[in-house]
């Protein structure tokens, strides 16, 4: 039994939406030991985020490390980190604060560090209300209405 005991907000219905997926091995990274799990991020010499990879620690950090073009620095999270609201604040402040300093990410890298904050927001998040769920609706019509 793992020792990260959060329930996760049943905010998506379909399974696929509810699972991370290690990029070596496919592993649904939240099965058992989400303690684990990592994300392997690589950015560029200018601090540009040009990779973001979940995986399981060892074997599978270890191959996919060994992928890694050189020159790039690289850094790496515990997935449980992501499950910690203050740290999930924290990194979206610093998500912020790359905007202000004009970092960007590869469309590879940013489609992975989405999927990272959507599959884990269940374990951030609060239990969604149905009326939560008529009022995103409402807004989200709006939204595709201005656009
Ligand atoms: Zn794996």
């Amino acid at each position: 039994m793992s020792k990260y005991k959060v329930a996760p907000a049943s905010m998506f219905t379909d399974q696929e939406s509810n699972t991370l997926r290690c990029a070596c091995c496919g592993k649904d990274l939240f099965s058992d030991y989400p303690e684990k799990a990592m994300i392997q991020f690589s950015y560029d010499a200018d601090g540009n985020l040009v990779r973001c990879v979940p995986c399981c620690k060892g074997e599978c950090d270890q191959e996919l490390t060994g992928k890694i073009a050189k020159g790039l620095t690289n850094k790496w999270s515990d997935l449980t980190d992501y499950l910690n609201p203050y740290f999930r604040l924290r990194k979206t402040m610093g998500l912020i604060k790359a905007l202000e300093e004009k970092k960007s990410a590869s469309p590879e890298a940013a489609d992975a560090l989405m999927d990272v904050f959507i599959k884990t927001a269940p374990y951030v998040y609060r239990q969604p209300t149905e009326n939560d769920k008529v009022e995103y609706e409402r807004i989200q019509m709006a939204l595709e209405a201005e656009s």
